[in-house]
């Protein structure tokens, strides 16, 4: 039987050792707080009673250590306190070490000394979950001495649970993290246990040989030794009892020297095994009785279940039925137990990996639901996106749409208003101004308004053109121009009738106001002097006037009136002004 590992009346094992192949130091005779801690570890699975007395030494001394051997000294004490068997309370004090000591190496070992005390205590499915919690923090672990033993312990658990070959897997994963030239006893025999425990263990298995060669008796003796249980075991169920028989017989003294009660019970109930199977029956009897009176009752104890087994096939052997019936009850009793253990370990990993593979569905879910959402949201986003760049092409569209037709009213615009003028002064061509002046004369005669039509015409002007050439003449007609605006209202009509014939009509204003209008832009063209390369011109001019009192509102009838008050003004000498035929005041 083996007793150094699998959660089987060892409570010792998993954690303990581990941290003494990490800590492999010597003994410090100061009570340097360093040395203490060191000693402690290495004390504690080879002599645990003296390792009790420089833990108290230590914890004598807490209140001089530094905030790190703080932490030391607290793991210790939940190491300590879990080997008393207090696992709940152990359990706290390494959940401390792990969240606070903000020490990776020593979080790693109190992780691993928790996972090897859930196991050990039962607490199978805290065990896995932690389980499940190193392996996905296992990545993150860089230091090499804690990865071995993290994923040693992993083994360790996964064997315990029935999964073999991730339990064999994180064992060869442990092998792989030692560096040449150091120990590879730990996960050599982790390796093996994975393989005993998942019942692939051959006597003659290459694991075996090569984890005897890494632990060897005189370098690692409590190893040396649980591989030889293993072996043993394996002997037995290959029917060779004869050489299990030999094989204690050469461990023997070392059982004896370490003193170590699993191993004790290992080898006697082993032994009794092999007796009874080379026919020693009473032989076998003692030995297995002995293992009885060791054993704890009450416990799921291996060593028992295997000593009523010897016991029963003994008393079977020699004809004592009721013996045998009553060992059969008693073994068949742990048996049970032994096997409801083992299926709780199982019923508790499967409930974890269904916990974990819900969880691991529930966030993929999650996940993809929040992708259909972001895909969602975008997909909304580039919707609305393309609606702001529809409505910014739209408005574009309008907008050079208004701007285009703007643009089209102005020259409209332009182009008629240009169409009313004349091209060389500016002021109204003849066919607007006599529209203009027909609108207007028709709303005066509504209201029973004055006005007076003037026509005027340059005298001389074709001298002008003759002597100064057609440019000067232009200049002087633009002059003519200027110099009668500044007569002009507002609200009066001007416009060119065509050559140098020039009309206007005179709102709201009597006959005296007419004239007077008429003389003063008689006069100040009069007084106009135009002035081109070199030369100076003058001009006079001839104004016909009629008024609305006498011809009427009729533009034709005006018109006419006026052109013969300006023939008379051309008779009578030019430059003047004359009114209509008839008229009262006709000069
Ligand atoms: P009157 O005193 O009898 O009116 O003599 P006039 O020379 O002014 O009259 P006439 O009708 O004989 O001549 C008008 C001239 O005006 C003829 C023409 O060459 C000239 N004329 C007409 N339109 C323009 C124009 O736009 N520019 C220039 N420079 N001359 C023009
Ligand atoms: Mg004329
Ligand atoms: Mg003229």
């Amino acid at each position: 039987m083996a007793w150094l590992s699998g959660g089987m009346g060892t409570r010792l094992a998993w954690a303990g050792l581990a941290g003494c192949l990490c800590w492999q130091a010597g003994f410090a005779a100061a009570a340097d707080p360093d040395a203490l801690i060191k000693q402690i570890y290495q004390l504690q699975v080879t002599d645990h009673a003296r390792s009790l007395q420089v833990l108290a030494q230590l914890n004598d001394e807490a209140a001089s250590l530094t905030p790190a051997q703080q932490w030391q000294r607290r793991y210790l004490n939940a190491w300590e306190v879990m080997y008393q068997g207090d696992y709940a309370k152990s359990e706290a004090m390494l959940d401390d070490v792990i969240e606070h000591s903000g020490d990776p190496h020593l979080a790693n070992h109190a992780s691993a000394v928790l996972l090897s005390q859930l196991g050990a205590s039962r607490h199978y499915t805290e065990a896995f979950e932690l389980a499940n919690r190193i392996a996905a923090r296992l990545p993150q672990v860089t230091d090499a001495k804690d990865r071995r033993l993290l994923l040693s312990n992993l083994s360790q658990v996964m064997g315990s649970a029935g999964q073999t070959d991730l339990a064999v897997h994180y064992a060869r994963m442990a092998l792989a993290t030692v560096p040449a030239g150091e120990s590879r006893c730990y996960p050599a025999s982790i390796l093996v246990e994975a393989l005993y425990y998942g019942k692939r263990l051959k006597s003659d298995s290459p694991a075996l040989q090569e984890a005897f060669d890494d632990c060897p008796a005189a370098k690692a003796p409590l190893y040396n030794t649980n591989l030889h249980f293993m072996l043993a075991d394996q002997l037995l169920h290959e029917g060779q009892p004869r050489k299990v028989l030999a094989l204690l017989e050469r461990i023997q003294p070392s059982v004896d020297a370490n003193g170590y009660v699993p191993a004790k019970l290992s080898a006697l109930v082993d032994k009794a095994t092999a007796l009874a199977a080379v026919g020693e029956g009473d032989a076998a009897r003692r030995l297995a009785l002995a293992v009885i009176a060791e054993g704890k009752s009450g416990d799921i104890d291996a060593w028992l279940k295997d000593a009523y087994e010897t016991l029963y096939q003994v008393e079977k052997k020699q004809g004592h039925a009721a013996a045998a019936l009553g060992y059969y009850e008693k073994f068949a009793a742990l048996d049970k137990a032994y096997l409801d253990d083992i299926n709780a370990r199982t019923m508790a990993y499967e409930t974890v990996q269904q916990h974990v593979l819900a969880q691991k569905l529930e966030t993929e879910k999650l996940s993809q639901q929040n992708t259909e959402l972001l895909a969602q949201q975008k997909l909304g986003a580039k919707t609305a996106e393309a609606n702001r760049l529809y409505l910014l092409l739209l408005l574009l569209v309008l907008g050079f749409g208004a701007l285009w037709m703007f643009r089209l009213k102005r020259s409209q615009l332009r182009f008629k208003r240009l169409s009313h003028l004349d091209g060389l002064t500016a002021i109204y061509n003849r066919q607007h101004f006599m529209g203009e002046a027909e609108r207007v004369l028709h709303q005066l005669e509504k209201r029973k308004g004055a006005a007076c039509v003037a026509i005027i015409d340059l005298d001389h002007f074709k001298r002008i053109n003759d002597t100064h050439g057609h440019a000067m003449g232009d200049q002087v007609l633009c002059r003519m121009v200027a110099a009668c605006k500044q007569h002009l209202r507002p609200v009066d009509l001007f416009g060119r009738l065509g050559g140098e014939e020039f009309g206007i009509l005179l709102v709201d204003c009597t006959r005296e106001q007419a004239l007077a209008i008429a003389e003063r832009i008689r006069a100040a063209i009069e007084a106009a002097v135009v002035e081109r390369d070199g030369a100076a011109v003058t001009v006079s001019t001839s104004i016909g006037l009629a008024f609305t009192d006498r011809a009427g509102y009729d533009l034709q009838h005006l018109c006419t009136g006026a052109d013969a008050a300006l023939y008379r003004a051309k008779h009578d000498g030019r430059n003047r002004v004359v009114t209509g035929v008839g008229d009262p005041m006709a000069a």
